[in-house]
């Protein structure tokens, strides 16, 4: 099956309350813009550099999320060119992202990943922390905190996901009975992939990341 079907039947089987985030690393600007002409309306990219690439042809199509793993020093560039940071798990990462947006007289909404498999060698912030994290944030007034991420640990089969997504939705109705902002509003909920994705609507995602699925197996990386 080429991209336009994979898209049409994804879509067809989530609710509508749920948006679709096309996971696009390695694939070309065609394989995008295939993918949005089929109904895609937000693109996630890991990586500032490959988003940069792709932005041409995109820009004005879709939104833009970062997916991926955001390193301090590609922070100015990336407040430039997403609409949505999926990943903010530190607090000097969104001092960073605070002062860089401000900079541009910019509101950065923002998702808080969080590392519900507590995986030490993991991106996202550990679940205990997460309320430390938001009441530092809530003194921001150039980030917008939205919702959380997470991924999960990488497992045999999607339904041992579960827990890790539950202990994502415990938080993030906690969070939602705490702050009801203008800069801290929980309103997405960001988890389930390809493999996942009906586990994780089914224990409250309104929002996944699905790459493969869509544009079939990924490229390696060219060195
Ligand atoms: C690659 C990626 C996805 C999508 O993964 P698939 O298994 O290809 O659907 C989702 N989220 C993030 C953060 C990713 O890096």
């Amino acid at each position: 099956m080429g991209i336009k079907e994979n898209v049409g039947k994804i879509l067809s089987e989530i609710p509508e309350y749920v948006t679709l985030v096309a996971a696009a690393k390695t694939r070309t600007a065609e394989e995008i813009l295939e993918s949005l002409e089929a109904g895609i309306r937000v693109i996630g990219e890991n990586y500032v550099q490959e988003a940069e690439s792709v932005l041409p042809a995109i820009k004005g199509k879709c939104s833009l999320h970062m997916i991926g793993h955001l390193q301090r020093n590609k922070v100015k560039k990336a407040v430039e060119l997403f609409d949505m940071i999926q990943t903010v798990d530190s607090l000097k990462l969104a001092m960073e992202i605070d002062k860089r947006a401000g900079a541009l007289g910019k509101v950065m909404p923002v998702l808080i990943e969080i590392n519900s498999g507590r995986e030490p060698q993991k991106n996202g912030i550990m679940p205990e922390n997460l309320f430390d994290l938001l009441e530092s944030i809530s003194d921001l007034k150039n980030i917008a905190v939205k919702g959380l991420m997470t991924m999960g640990p990488i497992l045999e089969s999607p339904e041992d996901l579960k827990p890790y997504f539950r202990l994502t939705r415990k938080l993030f109705e906690d969070a939602s009975k705490k702050y009801n902002s203008s800069n801290i509003e929980m309103k997405w909920l960001s988890m389930g992939m390809s493999d996942s994705y009906l586990i994780a609507i089914a224990e409250g995602a309104n929002m996944v990341r699905i790459g493969s699925k869509i544009f079939g197996p990924r490229y390696p990386y060219k060195q």
